[in-house]
């Protein structure tokens, strides 16, 4: 067949162009730190979003309900933005979606627990009838703009995750959302590892993976090991058992489902999310629960303690959550009583480490016994060790290498494993939010970088509160402040009195008297000797510097100046 030379001119010319075109990926959150994953993929104008998660507040920030990634990018492009994939329900990767909704209008793609999840907080949100979502299963191919996205089935702590294979004509990129290696879950079924080896067939181009557990060595014990514990507790518990758990953790609740059906107890939830998820999951066939195993929370406890387990949120030492209210007495539905056993089936967050103990003190403080991971196998990790990871890697045999997924130091572990098992350094880029990849012809580059900040939730108010703020509210809640109220005489200038001093939260009662007494004077001093208008900022500077020599503190100084 003969073919014109123009014809082949230009379809070379095409080849050539597209191989010229990149492939950016674009990490919004979730590098460098665990909690709030947002990943972007750009391939020749169109992105395409993976997760859109929040992060739960270190406890210096004070008054911050949680953290949401910065996703300007993607608002300045908005109109670019071709799809939102959900690798699996957990509030790192769901927890932003509202917010990322009300910004970008793009269609969700997820599994079906992931779906039911999301519907049960989009409709909180009243977004639910706003937003197009395309129901994926595991093993089923999508077309999201030029991204063919492939998802296969990976075991982690909820069921029906995902991870994804990217292909464009740049390559095949594969992104492996949280994953461990579990041969006997829950829900028995097991990460696919056929298809990542299918993938190796293939060449993959990039490998994006999980880097939570990267300084753990040896295998993640298998979610299996906890219903031993499960049963022990139960045997052994006299009273009330209340276990403590995510709101998102299904495979928890069909485990202390089926502990509660083998020691004959009813099982409640408490907590609307809990309680909603839990109906979900059912529906959708996720959880296995027979009817008369459930009773209300009102049933429940109306029942005989020896015969009745609570299932409800709380483990991260949250001050609002049932768990945190019940330790400081101020749980409004019911109370702990003598006997209760409760179980905190979760690892606390990082950062969230004191708040956690401190929450257990109190709960025994209470009368409650108290289990957790580091006296029992309550909790396992959702999360792949380093052995996993290894496996991951040979079976992936991907030519460059992306750790996602954790701290620094957790990429960095994870990039030395990956060097332990030949894949050269110069493959490897370690990156943080906002640090764009691109690849092209082949290679990798690691490029400009964007901001990916923190995006602080504060109530209603979104991104309102700045790092000023911030360190505001840490100054006042570390060292108090102090208001120095001035009545100046209109002509002279002079004092007409003696100045007024208010303090809260930094003098010691029996210092008081003198440092007040100290500041008075020094006001005294500079109002006399000063008669123009920087006076308020130059005497808040006395007396601030006055405050840190007698105290070594910095309290936060107001003076006001007012005229008679
Ligand atoms: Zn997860
Ligand atoms: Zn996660």
């Amino acid at each position: 067949m003969k073919q014109p030379n123009n014809g082949a001119g230009k379809q070379r010319g095409a080849e050539k162009q597209r191989s010229e075109v990149k492939l950016r990926i674009i990490p919004l959150g979730g590098l460098g730190e665990v909690g709030k994953n947002m990943m972007a993929y750009e391939y020749n104008g169109s992105i395409m979003v993976v997760d859109a998660g929040l992060m739960f507040p270190d406890n210096d920030m004070l008054g911050i309900d949680y953290i949401i990634p910065d996703f300007n990018y993607l608002i300045q492009n908005r109109e670019r933005v071709c799809g939102i994939v959900i690798t699996h329900g957990h509030e790192d990767h769901t927890g932003a979606i509202h917010h990322l909704l009300e910004a970008v209008n793009a269609p969700i793609y997820a599994t079906p627990l992931t779906r039911g999840l999301l519907e049960v907080k989009l409709a909180r949100g009243g977004l639910l009838n706003q937003v197009k979502i395309h129901t994926v299963e595991a093993d089923e191919m999508a077309e999201i703009g030029p991204f063919q996205v492939e998802f296969f089935h990976v075991c982690h702590s909820i069921p029906d995750s995902v991870g994804l294979g990217i292909t464009t004509p740049a390559g095949l990129v594969v992104h492996t959302g949280d994953y461990k290696f579990d041969h006997t879950p829950v829900d028995n079924w097991p990460t696919d590892y056929a298809k990542l080896a299918e993938f190796a067939g293939r060449g993959v181009l990039a490998l994006l993976a999980d880097s939570t557990n990267a300084d753990r060595p040896g295998w993640t014990p298998s979610e299996r090991v906890i219903d031993p514990a499960f049963d022990e507790v139960f045997r052994t518990a006299k009273g009330r058992i209340i276990v403590a758990s995510f709101a998102s953790l299904i495979s928890r609740m069909q485990q202390v489902a089926n502990a509660a059906i083998n020691h004959q107890r009813k099982l409640a939830f408490a907590g609307a999310s809990m309680v909603e998820n839990a109906k979900m999951a059912r529906k959708l066939g996720y959880l296995d629960m027979p009817d008369d195993l459930m009773v209300s929370i009102d049933q429940g406890l109306k029942m005989k303690p020896r015969q009745v387990v609570l299932m409800s949120t709380g483990t991260q030492g949250e001050p609002t959550s049932i768990m945190g209210r019940l330790s400081t007495g101020t749980n409004r539905q019911f109370d702990l009583t003598p006997g209760d056993t409760v179980v905190l089936s979760s690892h606390p967050i990082p950062g969230n480490e004191e708040s956690v103990f401190r929450t257990i003190n109190r709960l025994i403080r209470r009368g409650a016994h108290v289990i957790y991971e580091k006296v029992a196998p309550v909790h396992v990790s959702g999360h792949a060790s380093q052995e996993e990871m290894k496996l991951l890697l040979h079976l992936v045999r991907p030519k460059y290498f992306i750790p996602i997924h954790g701290e620094l130091r957790h990429l960095h572990q994870h990039s030395l494993l990956a060097q332990q098992l030949g894949i050269e350094e110069e493959r490897i880029a370690i990156i943080e939010n906002g640090n764009v990849v691109e690849f092209s012809g082949g290679q990798m580059k690691v490029t400009e970088r964007i901001p990916g900040g923190y995006v602080f939730v504060d109530g209603a108010s979104v991104g309102e509160v700045g790092p000023a703020v911030m360190r505001e509210r840490e100054i006042l809640a570390n060292d108090g402040f102090m208001v120095v109220n001035l009545t100046l005489d209109r002509s002279s200038c002079r004092l007409r009195e003696e100045p007024e001093i208010i303090t809260r939260g930094f003098v010691h009662e029996p210092d008081a008297e003198d440092l007040l007494a100290g500041t008075r004077r020094i006001v005294v001093e500079a109002v006399n000797c000063t008669s123009n208008g920087r006076m308020k900022g130059d005497l808040e500077q006395s007396v601030k510097s006055y405050l840190y020599t007698r105290t070594k503190r910095r309290p936060m100084v107001f003076v006001t100046i007012s005229q008679a």
